[in-house]
């Protein structure tokens, strides 16, 4: 080790007393018998007034049983230990430097080291601790904590319809687009649900725009609350949605659509004590190997959509290349999965 040409033991006390970080030194009883300038400044208390008293005499709030040990042991295998403010945010309750709009922090954030002091003249153990102040890093951590939260939001707000709180119109044509790409490649098989609520217009004439925003929501959630987890669901226009199902075929597409259809043609939104009833219209498409592009997919749920619509609406089509196919409305007999 290099040995700074120090002439003087008191240079080396000056030192040690104005460096910035905290060190006390305790003797075997626990009695101060060093007290530098960092810990006069931040607990306010002189050195004169604090050696030879006992520690935990004076900071009674001092976590005894624990620091009692933690010194002993130090002591006993005469090893350096350490303490990080993540496991113990601070020791001492100091102020900090920081400016007041960090008044989360209450006390100055401590990363301690304990250090075994032999004292050659009564061969006894004594303890430096040395404080490193770690606010600073704290204040950092939580400033990426709030930028990451907020990033949270951002994304969440951009993949997300405000409204009905399931993906928007973007995000979903994404994972369409995403899901087309993937069965392209590796000949899986997906299907897309398009639907759209008949004749709102009319439940915003007679019921008024707010009362159309609630039946827009509750259809989301009765939707949403008979989709599987890895099934997405998202707005896709007005009150026009749509459905991607993962490894849906055309058949377990077509009963999926039937209970969706179902489970609104019996739900009742209420709105100023006015029961609001609607239905809606579905297209069905399953990807096949001959479609150019996700669009193409999206247009032909549209084309079936569309054939609902004129079929009577409260129905559901499947898209084929040899034409639509009106699915049988008739089957009633089920219980939706409510
Ligand atoms: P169809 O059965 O042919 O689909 O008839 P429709 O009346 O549902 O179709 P149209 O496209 O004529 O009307 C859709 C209506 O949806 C018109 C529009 O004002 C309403 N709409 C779209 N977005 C919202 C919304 O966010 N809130 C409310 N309350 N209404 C909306
Ligand atoms: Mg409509
Ligand atoms: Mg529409």
């Amino acid at each position: 080790m290099n040995k700074i040409p120090i002439d003087n033991i008191q240079t080396l006390y000056d030192i040690i007393d104005q460096v910035n970080m905290g060190i006390t030194v305790l003797d075997p009883h626990n009695k101060i018998v060093f007290w530098n300038q960092f810990m006069v400044k931040h607990s306010g208390i002189n050195a004169s007034d604090i050696i030879g008293k006992e520690l935990f005499k004076v900071f009674t709030y001092l976590p005894k049983q624990w620091l009692e040990l933690k010194l002993k042991s130090v002591r006993l295998i005469k090893n350096y230990s350490f303490v990080s403010w993540t496991q113990k945010p601070y020791l001492f309750r100091f102020s900090h430097d920081r400016m007041i709009n960090d008044e989360n922090i209450e006390y100055m954030h401590q990363d301690c080291t304990f250090i075994p002091v032999h004292n050659s003249d009564t061969a006894e153990t004594y303890v430096c601790i040395a404080i490193h102040d770690m606010t600073d890093v704290v204040v950092s951590q939580q400033k990426l904590v709030e930028i990451n939260d907020i990033n949270k939001t951002l994304e969440y707000m951009t993949n997300h319809d405000a409204m009905t709180s399931i993906y928007n119109r973007d995000y979903i044509e994404k994972q369409i687009e995403y899901e087309f790409s993937k069965a392209k490649r590796y000949k899986s098989i997906f299907s897309i649900i398009l639907f759209d609520i008949d004749k709102f217009k009319n439940v915003n004439d007679t019921f008024g725009h707010l009362a159309g925003d609630d039946v827009l929501k509750n259809t989301a959630l009765t939707i949403k609350s008979q989709l599987r987890s890895s099934d997405m669901f998202g707005r896709y226009g007005g009150e026009e949605f749509a459905i991607l199902i993962p490894e849906g075929t055309l058949d377990n597409t077509a009963f999926v659509a039937q209970r969706l259809r179902y489970s609104i043609e019996k739900m009742k939104t209420f709105y100023d004590d006015k029961e609001i009833q609607v239905t809606i219209s579905l297209g069905i498409v399953q990807f096949r190997p001959d479609i150019k592009d996700y669009l193409q997919m999206l247009h032909e749920a549209d084309i079936a959509l569309y054939y609902s619509k004129q079929n009577g609406r409260n129905a559901a089509t499947q898209y084929k290349p040899t034409g639509c196919e009106l699915l049988n409305c008739s089957l009633l007999s089920f219980e939706p999965n409510l």
